[in-house]
């Protein structure tokens, strides 16, 4: 069953080090969350299978990790500081603030109910920032709202660089920063997350196949972390709901806590992009910065050797949010399993390859030293492994172990007792989240049956 309520994974994801609330101990911040030790480790899993997936696994795509902080015309050029917008209302009465498109009647306040509302009107979401210790009119830039710009920008380093043909793509994971007018629904909408984007090039008239391509990739892409069929659906944004870039755009949405929602988007940002920054390069003036001849101009495009011309690649944009995937894995996860006994267990059942911790390590005893040096020898064996956390755990309390374990999402505990100091064949017992079965594994034996099981269940 999957979580019933938001409150009971934000309670557990709290509970259990996954995710708190940011500058908590000053009575929190708005839309910033901090990850805690558990979370850290599913975020840093997601965003391995992601790049392995978008660049390891494919022969057609380079990464790219651009600064957060850019040039202010960055901005300007690819149309965000006119029309990055978010329409704002304001109740008189309450003083509430609601964003325009969410309400339910915009001539109404949500809170209050009142009539006493303000017209919406546009509300830049870049926040500003000063660059460098003089405060001048000019000294301002932004906190980049999406990662792609990075991406555009140094389109022509990439493709010089790596001798890139069309179809190819750049992918990137980082910060992006938002100034939501209501940040809400925990992790869902925050002021500060991070984006996992790929920009995939092709050839003017072979966009509409790539974006159909990528739509498809990516949804089978989130399948393959444990989401299921039935809480994914298509969103076909169109008309004015559509981004200043984009010809078409399908968001992949999952229901999550609070109902179906945008997990991930899919634009077709056509020649939007590359295309505005050339033609910046034409129009502004870098006569002091950059000497003017056709190699130190960015041109962002690729050359044409056939009709002798520079053609402006079209761009396909996978855009997934890594916090947004977070929540709606740990959904999918969230188990509450009654048992024989009467009692409930909670189990987070992630796929292996994303569990913060592969295998816990609990020797029986808390004070027997041959057990705790097996216990120890074995962990770091298993650390070597390179298949993420090994955790060695001494309290002494298996039992109560399991149950931790269980509700973190541990795939396998590893139990060292006196039968695997004193018979020959050393014996540990492994015991599996899902089923709860327990196996005799002899210690020799442990690290080919580990990597075996993490093989074979992703
Ligand atoms: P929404 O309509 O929900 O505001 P969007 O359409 O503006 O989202 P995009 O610009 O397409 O979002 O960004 C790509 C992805 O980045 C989204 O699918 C989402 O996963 C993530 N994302 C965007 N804004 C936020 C936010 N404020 N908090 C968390 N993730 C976000």
């Amino acid at each position: 069953m999957p979580a019933k309520t938001m409150d009971e994974l934000v309670s557990l994801c709290k509970r259990r080090g996954f995710i708190f609330q940011g500058s908590e101990i000053y009575g929190g911040m708005q839309g910033a969350y901090d990850y805690g030790p558990l979370g850290t480790e599913l975020k840093n899993n997601l965003k391995n299978a992601w790049w392995r997936a978008m660049v390891y696994e494919r022969d057609d795509v380079e990464g790219l990790d651009a600064a957060i902080i850019q040039n202010k015309h960055v901005y300007k050029y690819s149309g965000h500081e006119d029309t990055f917008t978010d329409p704002m209302v304001d109740c008189h009465e309450c003083k509430s603030r609601m964003r325009a498109d969410h309400m339910k009647d915009i001539k109404k306040c949500d809170n209050c109910g009142s009539d006493n509302v303000t017209e919406p009107r546009d509300f830049n979401l870049m926040f500003k920032t000063n660059v460098g210790p003089m405060v001048n009119e000019d000294s301002y830039t932004y906190l980049r709202p999406e990662t792609a710009q990075g991406i555009f920008t140094n389109f022509k380093n990439v493709v010089d660089s790596t001798s890139r043909a069309l179809p190819f793509g750049i992918a990137q994971i980082g910060k992006s920063f938002r100034n939501e007018i209501t940040p809400r629904n925990f992790i869902f909408r925050v002021r500060e997350f991070e984006q996992m984007e790929l920009e995939f090039f092709c050839k003017p008239g072979e966009d509409e196949k790539w974006h159909d391509f990528w739509v498809e990739t990516r949804k089978q892409w989130w399948l393959d972390q444990g989401l299921t069929e039935e809480n994914i659906q298509f969103e076909y944004v169109t008309g004015d709901d559509l981004a200043h870039y984009s010809k078409s755009t399908v968001d992949i949405l999952y229901k999550f806590p609070h109902g179906f929602e945008e997990l991930e988007g899919v634009a077709n940002r056509t020649d939007y992009d590359l295309g505005s920054h050339t033609k910046a390069q034409e129009e502004f003036d870098l006569s002091a910065k950059v000497k003017k001849n056709e190699h130190s101009t960015a041109k962002l495009a690729v050359r044409d050797l056939e009709a002798n011309k520079w053609e402006v690649p079209f761009c396909i944009e996978p855009s997934a949010g890594l916090d947004r995937g977070m929540l709606a894995i740990m959904t999918e996860a969230y188990t509450e399993e009654e048992l024989e006994n009467g009692s409930t267990r909670t189990v987070l059942k992630f796929k292996p390859h994303l569990a913060p911790i592969k295998v816990a390590i609990l020797p029986l005893k808390k004070n027997k030293p041959e057990i705790v040096a097996l216990a120890k020898e074995l962990k770091n064996k298993l650390q070597k492994l390179g298949l993420g956390r090994i955790l060695y755990e001494n309290t002494g309390n298996v039992g109560k172990g399991y149950r931790r374990h269980d509700e973190v999402g541990t795939p396998l505990c590893v139990t060292v007792d006196f039968d695997s100091i004193e018979k020959d064949d050393a014996p540990v017992t492994v015991r599996d989240r899902d089923t709860m079965e327990q196996v005799a594994i002899p210690a020799a034996e442990l690290p080919a049956y580990i990597i075996n099981y993490f093989v074979n269940q992703d």
